[in-house]
């Protein structure tokens, strides 16, 4: 057994992130879940700004920075994934060989899906190499099946019927499948995550067996995959690690403390909003959103990022400052799992969809774009974990609705079946993640086929 543990404790794992939060975040979880097997694990983020990190002691974070040439160093455009392609080609090969050098051989690289040509790196290096993928099973099926021509685009069809999957309206795709004039190099990025699928050697998804069970049970008819999510730190879900707070590298930095906010509200009494790190409301959507939270009247806690600060009504914060708060970033977990949250309103990114659902709060889903009106979909009609808000005429959802929702949560007959099936959820999520639940097996499968590759 000693000897065992010494050869794992030298199986160097190296994880590739994507410089992106929503990819972070999924990745460097994992990769603390990997050491606390017993692995040795560097995470190598390439980044375009600062990384405010909160140390770990159990895995070493490493940063490479890069210039994306375009106006801006938004991740949605087709030079910037060029850049950054050509960076970690470059920077990579030196990056392993001096991991040997320094006696600490580099056994299986771990990348981010959306980075699929890591393969070939790793395979020309004699490293294995393994995909993770960083959305639902159920979003990347529908890439999957677009990418092998089973479904074309433009869908047609007001609804599509697809295995594994519920019944799918148009609007319940993800965006990019209607949308393909503004952003066609992103779904080429994401046809290409399936360009090596059945050579890599492992696949990864951030989620869990009962959470996706149709549409897993698919996707392993073409190939094995291993479910290791939800990828939350210990401290909210699953308890195994100790002193884990947080994910622990941020892009955004959490200026203000609305924990001490939340301690002076009582049980179940605020509405927590927040649309993650990229997406960007209109100005009138986000005019509706404000007068619909001050029509509620209920508390509220709102994260508008520095950038999105602007669109806000003027005056809105100080006519509501008695009622909300509104803050540039917080550490969403820590607000998720304050009891005084009672709803979470989201554009139900993937990462936000499984906090929301793992932490056990009830949703109103305002999806934006990307695979978000998915996620939507499976929030409010599989899992019902929460109510998906109308958009109007005008593509909007209305301040009346947005009160509506909040009241059909807070106080309506729905929030009491959706808090019993958030319940059931989180024990389920948990469940998964601790010793001996399916996500923590196959990670110790994962560790010991690795280790019986590279001994
Ligand atoms: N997040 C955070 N603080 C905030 C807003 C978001 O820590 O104020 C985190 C959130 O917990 C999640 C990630 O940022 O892990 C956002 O990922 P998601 O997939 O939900 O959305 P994306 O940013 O990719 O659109």
């Amino acid at each position: 057994m000693a000897d065992n543990q010494e050869i794992v404790s030298k199986t160097h794992v190296l994880v590739v992130s994507f410089p992106a939060q929503g990819h972070i975040n999924p990745l460097i979880q994992f990769a603390k879940r990997l050491a606390f097997k017993g692995l040795k694990v560097t995470l190598l983020v390439f980044i375009t700004n600062e990384l405010h990190q909160i140390p770990s002691s159990s895995i070493r974070v490493e940063t490479i920075s890069f210039t994306p040439q375009t106006d801006n160093s938004n991740c949605i455009h087709g030079s910037f994934f060029k850049n950054l392609q050509d960076s970690v080609s470059a920077n990579l090969p030196e990056f392993i060989a001096k991991q040997t050098k320094d006696g600490s051989p580099v056994s299986c690289i771990v990348y981010d899906s959306a980075m699929s040509w890591v393969l070939d790196i790793a395979r020309e290096l004699g490293v294995a190499g393994a995909s993770f993928f960083t959305q639902s099973i159920a979003v990347c099926a529908i890439y999957y099946h677009l990418n092998e021509g089973k479904l074309k685009i433009p869908v047609e069809q007001p609804s599509v019927s697809l295995p594994g999957l519920p019944e799918l309206d148009t609007y319940e795709l993800p965006s990019f499948v209607y949308n393909t004039k503004d952003y066609p190099q992103v779904l080429s990025v994401l046809y290409s995550q399936f360009s090596n699928f059945r050579e890599v050697d492992w696949i990864f998804f951030n989620t869990f067996n009962i959470l996706e069970e149709e549409a897993m049970n698919w996707m392993r008819s073409l190939r094995e995959i291993k479910a290791i999510g939800p990828t939350i730190p210990s401290v909210y879900i699953g308890k195994q690690l100790e002193d884990d707070k947080d994910y622990g590298c941020n892009l955004l930095k959490s200026n203000n403390d609305c924990i001490g906010w939340l301690n002076s509200k009582e049980t179940g009494s605020v509405v927590f909003v927040s649309f993650g790190s990229a997406a960007a409301l209109g100005e009138e959507q986000m005019t509706e959103l404000a007068w619909g939270l001050k029509r509620s009247n209920t508390y509220f806690l709102w994260v508008v990022r520095e950038t999105e600060e602007k669109k806000l009504p003027s005056n809105f914060v100080e006519e509501t400052s008695e009622k909300g708060l509104v803050v540039q970033w917080c550490l969403q977990l820590e607000v998720l799992a304050h009891k005084a949250v009672g709803c979470f309103i989201t554009h139900c990114g993937w990462n936000s969809t499984l906090e929301g659902l793992s932490l056990g709060v009830p949703m109103i889903a305002m999806p934006q774009w990307t695979d978000q009106s998915t996620n939507a979909k499976f929030i409010a009609d599989v899992w019902k974990v929460g109510v998906r808000a109308k958009v109007d005429e005008k593509g909007l959802v209305s301040k009346e609705e947005v009160e509506l929702c909040i009241k059909e949560i807070i106080v309506g007959e729905k929030g009491n079946e959706i808090r019993k099936n958030s319940d059931k959820w989180k024990k389920l999520a948990e469940e998964a993640v601790d010793t001996g639940g399916s996500s923590d097996k196959s990670i110790d499968e994962f560790v010991k086929e690795l280790v019986n590759k590279s001994s």
